[in-house]
């Protein structure tokens, strides 16, 4: 069945690393009053390629529900046709429009809102930026309940750290969000942390087991209870390229992780 399709009108196009040719995009859905969506969906955006085929690619939403607005973080991909269609200023200039639909997807954050390890790599930073944006509204209340938050995002160069003054901005107004950008393949002039996420990820679990005296491997769930009454005191959001999150899933694992603890979502 086809689905209902609105249009969205580009309001600003920012390219917000020239290296990675990565893009932050703010559209206005102009026929809907509010365009609600949660945290960490995604939209489907619909267009007609050169061969007059409909052409469908996924693009997780890099802002917290605000009237009828939405932003996108998309960067190029070589030969990729959808990232270039939305990236090439002839193809879709500010008051351009595309096709979408949507809201979709269950990359959302498990409620009540529990200690949380966001993990993202590249454009996997998108739903992050949704759920610190609804987590530590600006102009509103905090919804983190004061649970802590970590943010881990890892990237190459220094050049591809996405929104990285926004996030420090947010590190440094709130005391239970930690910013952690880490680059592998930093240069010497980097002072930040280095390596994979993995590293990082674990320094935090075992840390926090160390500081609430939690034992490590964590016990397994009793398989008396039923999935839907399973709760946890902490879960990890995991967004990127899969051979990333299926990293850091066995990381978690291996840390005796239940399953359900561990919400993700795969571009590829
Ligand atoms: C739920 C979901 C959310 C997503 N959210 C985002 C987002 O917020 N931002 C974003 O930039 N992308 C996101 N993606 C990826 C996006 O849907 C497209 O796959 C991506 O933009 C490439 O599309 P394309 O038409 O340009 O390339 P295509 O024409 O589809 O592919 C061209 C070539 O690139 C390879 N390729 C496809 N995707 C990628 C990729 N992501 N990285 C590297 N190589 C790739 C393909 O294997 C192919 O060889 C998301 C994907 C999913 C499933």
């Amino acid at each position: 069945m086809a689905r209902e399709l609105s249009t969205a009108r580009l309001a600003r196009k920012e390219c917000i690393s020239e290296v990675a040719q990565c893009y932050h995009f703010e559209f206005v859905v102009d026929a809907m009053e509010s365009f609600p969506y949660a945290p960490g969906q995604f939209v489907s955006a619909v267009a007609e390629d050169v061969n007059g085929k409909m052409q469908t690619r996924a693009y997780s939403i890099a802002s917290a529900a605000a009237g009828n607005r939405f932003e996108l973080c998309v960067n190029r991909v070589e030969e990729g046709f959808f990232s270039n269609h939305l990236a090439d200023l002839p193809d879709l200039p500010v008051g351009g429009t595309i096709q979408i639909h949507g809201p979709h997807g269950h990359f959302v954050l498990q409620e009540p809102i529990t200690d949380s390890i966001l993990v993202a790599t590249g454009t996997g930073v998108a739903p992050m930026r949704a759920y610190t944006q609804w987590l530590f509204p600006s102009g509103g209340p905090d919804r983190s309940n004061g649970k802590q938050i970590w943010l881990v995002y890892g990237t190459r160069h220094e050049t591809d750290i996405y929104y990285q003054k926004e996030f420090e901005a947010l590190a440094a107004r709130v005391p239970n969000f930690h910013y952690l950008p880490t680059l592998s393949r930093a240069l010497d002039s980097w002072s930040g942390l280095r390596g994979h996420v993995q590293v990082h990820v674990s320094k935090i679990v075992e840390e926090r087991a160390a500081r609430l005296g939690l034992p490590l491997p964590q016990p397994a769930v009793d398989p008396a209870i039923s999935p839907k009454d399973l709760r946890f005191d902490i879960y990890a959001y995991i967004c990127g390229l899969n051979f990333m999150v299926s990293g850091v899933r066995e990381l978690l694992t291996g840390y005796g992780w239940h399953r359900k603890q561990i919400v993700f979502e795969r571009y590829d």
